[in-house]
C-alpha cells in the first residue's frame, strides 16, 4: 500500500529536526513493506481528511507560529473529521500548543488555539525556558519509556479530562509541576518532545506505523 503522510506547515514549523519522525515513521512502513507519500499542506492548500493516513505538526518559533494558526483555523473542521474518524496524528511542541485554546508567546501576546482540545498555554516568568533531555512513562504500549529533548517557553495545563500523553520521569513535561506530558486522544498524540520522538524511540514509531496500516486495511481507508 502506499501510506499518504500530510506535513501539515512542514516548511514552517519544523524545529530540532522535527521532520525526522516522518523519516523514521517512513523507515518502519518499509519495512513493514509499505511505501509513503509525504505531502506538504502549508498556508492555502486544501487539507481533504479523506485523503491521509497519518498527519504530522511540528514544533516553531513564536513567529511561524503566529502565521500558522491564521490558516489552521481555516483547516480545523477538516482536522476534527480526520481526528474523530481515528486518524494517527502527531503533534509537537509549537503545533501541540496550537491545538488547544490559546498559546501566551515570549513577549507575551496572545495567540489563539484552534480549541480542538482544552489545553492552554501560559509563558513563562522572565521569558525562562524548558530545555533539556527529557524522559517519559507512556500507557500507549505497556507503560514503556520514552526520551526527548525539550525546549519550551510555554507551559501547558491539560483541559478537564484531557489524557496526558504520558508522566515526566526526568524534565519538565507540560508544566514541571504536576508531572503530565502532552496529550492523546483516540489516535493523536501531542508532546513536547523533541528528540526527534519518533527516531529515539522505535517501539512508538512501529507502533503508530501498526496502527496506521491497521485503519487503512480496516477502515476502508
Ligand atoms: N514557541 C513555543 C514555545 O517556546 C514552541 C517552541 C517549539 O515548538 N520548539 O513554547
Amino acid at each position: 500500500m502506499i501510506i499518504n503522510i500530510a506535513h501539515l506547515y512542514g516548511n514552517l514549523l519544523n524545529t530540532y529536526g522535527d521532520l525526522g519522525n516522518i523519516m523514521a515513521l517512513r523507515y518502519e512502513l518499509r519495512k513493514m513493506g509499505h511505501d509513503a507519500n509525504i505531502d506538504i499542506i502549508s498556508l492555502g492548500d486544501e487539507f481533504d481528511p479523506d485523503k491521509y493516513d497519518f498527519v504530522f505538526l511540528g514544533g516553531g518559533q513564536d513567529y511561524e507560529q503566529r502565521i500558522v494558526q491564521k490558516d489552521l483555523l481555516n483547516k480545523k473542521d477538516q482536522l476534527k473529521q480526520y481526528i474523530d474518524n481515528n486518524g494517527v496524528m502527531l503533534s509537537i511542541c509549537g503545533g501541540y500548543q496550537l491545538l488547544g485554546k490559546y498559546y501566551y508567546d515570549a513577549n507575551n501576546n496572545k495567540i489563539e488555539g484552534i480549541e480542538l482540545f482544552d489545553h492552554y498555554t501560559v509563558n513563562q516568568d522572565n521569558n525562562q525556558r524548558f530545555t533539556g533531555n527529557i524522559k517519559v512513562k507512556s500507557s500507549i504500549i505497556d507503560d514503556q519509556i520514552y526520551t526527548g529533548f525539550e525546549n519550551h517557553g510555554g507551559v501547558t495545563y491539560l483541559g478537564e479530562g484531557e489524557e496526558p500523553f504520558a508522566y515526566v520521569l526526568e524534565g519538565n513535561g507540560n508544566n514541571g509541576e504536576d508531572k503530565s506530558e502532552g496529550f492523546r486522544y483516540k489516535n493523536t498524540i501531542g508532546t513536547y518532545l523533541h528528540g526527534p520522538l519518533l527516531a529515539k524511540n522505535e517501539n512508538l514509531a512501529k507502533e503508530l506505523a501498526k496502527k496506521i496500516i491497521w485503519r487503512k486495511e480496516n477502515e476502508g481507508k
